[in-house]
């Protein structure tokens, strides 16, 4: 019988989750809805100096925009929880001092002074750092002297010797040699757990089959290996690991804040879609098998196998997931388009949001969903539509007053005032005529002062559309503003 898919995604939200977070979570998530899993999500908060509550609530509400699902977590509960580590340290101590008894680990009295200074000795031979096994097996009469001195002692984890071998499915066979895994600590003085316990114990705890998670982990999957064995988890009952390349940004160092940026929260304000980051993200270390790039988040969870998950590290490219973006803000009806919109017209105070206004938007979205490749373009894209004023930086301004410029929208005026009908097929070949034709302008030269008094910018939506939806009453109005 193949026991049931339980995956999980186990962050430590010290800060906004970030592309490598998202995107492990997504192959996750993806690989629980492939297989008709469960995704479990788990909050690693032990150090709740870093792990914040509002660390915690953005990173519920970030996976939920993107349209992360999961089966068991924090705000949902589960049979297994609760899903904050925080809120199971009891359960940790109880298993270190169940293999503490059952001799799996042993008493550790060494004092971080002591640590450093035989590390500095190792380092000086140049031997491998690391624990060097000195209270592996003290004497009664060391343990009463250590505890007569006030130590307290760590619960550290005794490695055995030879080696760890599993398969990744990732990256196939991996060995580790145990003389390069030292003793461990499983739990501190004062009780509290170490990341290798407390994610192996809630592995084991939750029923976890399939840990997919950064390759910046795969080497401390020994550990939890001894942690399994030492728990009494049977070899077929180990979860099957999946280590998930590295991301680069375009130094080809590991993405981050200095090579790129890397919040979630970030993207979002930009105006990125959830469903173009997730399209993106998908792709960096995944394919769907052939040059296919657009894939939606149900075919995602269609076609998504670890096989397919490259082992070589992925490069982050901006310019891809832009041109993703844009094409996904192609797709949306002007429906779903204005709805994506509304929010960064309001929080930038472009619009109040009254009916009236929103019909102008829905009006405009149009002529430039083909221009924009993120949703906050919107802002400087129709701005124009709402000013009760124009304001005009300097160069803009001078562009405008120059003689010919001024020669322009005269005429532009006079050709403008005759239209029987304020369609911008209408406004375009009264403008051609009397620009072009008339005063024999290169186009250019003819429509850019035009587009400046109109819009307040040399850069706008298409003009004659964007005159047609300013109306005539405003447009004229501009216009003879801007001969003033
Ligand atoms: N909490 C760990 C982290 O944020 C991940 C643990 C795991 O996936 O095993 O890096």
């Amino acid at each position: 019988m193949t026991r049931e898919v339980r995956t999980r995604f186990a962050p430590s939200p010290t800060g906004d989750l970030h592309v490598g977070n998202i995107r492990t979570a997504l192959f996750a998530w993806a690989y629980a809805r492939h297989t008709n899993g469960k995704l479990i999500f788990r909050i690693e908060d032990t150090d709740r100096e870093r792990v914040t509550d509002e660390y915690i609530g953005r990173a519920i509400d970030t996976l939920k925009w993107l349209g992360i699902n999961w089966d068991e977590g924090p705000e949902i509960g589960g049979p297994y929880g609760p899903y904050l580590q925080s809120q199971r340290l009891e359960i940790y101590k109880d298993w270190a001092e169940t293999i503490l008894r059952n001799g799996d680990a042993y008493n550790c009295y060494c004092t971080t002074e002591e640590l450093e200074s035989r590390r500095e000795a190792q380092r000086e031979k140049n031997q491998a750092p690391g624990y060097d096994g000195k209270c592996r097996s003290l004497s009664d009469s060391d343990i009463k002297r250590y505890q007569d001195e006030g130590r307290k002692p760590v619960i550290r984890m005794r490695m055995p010797d030879g080696e760890t071998k599993f398969r990744d499915l990732i990256r196939g066979e991996v060995v580790f040699e145990h003389k390069y895994v030292p003793d461990f600590v499983l739990m501190r003085a004062d009780g509290s757990p170490l990341y290798t316990l407390a994610v192996a114990v809630d592995d084991v705890l939750m029923k976890i089959t399939h840990v997919l998670r950064g390759e910046d982990l795969l080497s401390s999957t020994p550990r939890q290996i001894r942690v399994y064995q030492a728990m009494g988890v049977a070899e077929s009952d180990i979860p099957e690991f999946a280590h998930l390349p590295f991301v680069m940004g375009t130094d080809n160092a590991k993405l981050s804040k200095r090579n790129g940026e890397v919040s979630i929260a970030w993207y979002r304000e930009e105006g990125f879609l959830p469903e173009a980051i997730c399209n993106y993200l998908a792709l960096l270390g995944w394919s769907p098998g052939n040059d296919r790039e657009n894939i939606s988040m149900k075919e995602l969870t269609e076609l998504f196998t670890v096989d397919r998950v490259n082992s070589s590290p992925a490069r982050f490219d901006m310019k891809k997931l832009e041109a993703i973006n844009g094409d996904k803000i192609r797709a949306l009806s002007i429906t779903e388009f204005l709805e994506r919109s509304l929010p960064f017209l309001l929080q930038d105070s472009v619009i109040k949001g009254t009916e009236t206004e929103v019909s102008l938007v829905r009006k405009a979205l149009p002529i430039i969903q083909e221009r924009i490749i993120k949703l906050s373009e919107v802002v400087p894209m129709l701005s124009f539509l709402f000013k009760t004023k124009l304001e005009f930086d300097e160069e803009t301004k001078s562009k405008l007053i120059e003689a010919d410029s001024q020669k322009v929208l005269q005429n532009a005026v006079a050709s403008l005032e005759a239209l029987s009908d304020w369609s911008h097929t209408q406004i375009e070949e009264a403008l051609r005529k009397s620009l072009l034709d008339g005063l024999g302008l290169k186009p250019r030269l003819a429509f850019g002062p035009v587009r400046i008094a109109v819009t307040g910018s040399p850069i706008s939506p298409p003009l004659f559309e964007s005159m047609e939806i300013l109306g005539r009453e405003v447009s004229m109005q501009r216009l003879r503003e801007a001969i003033n």
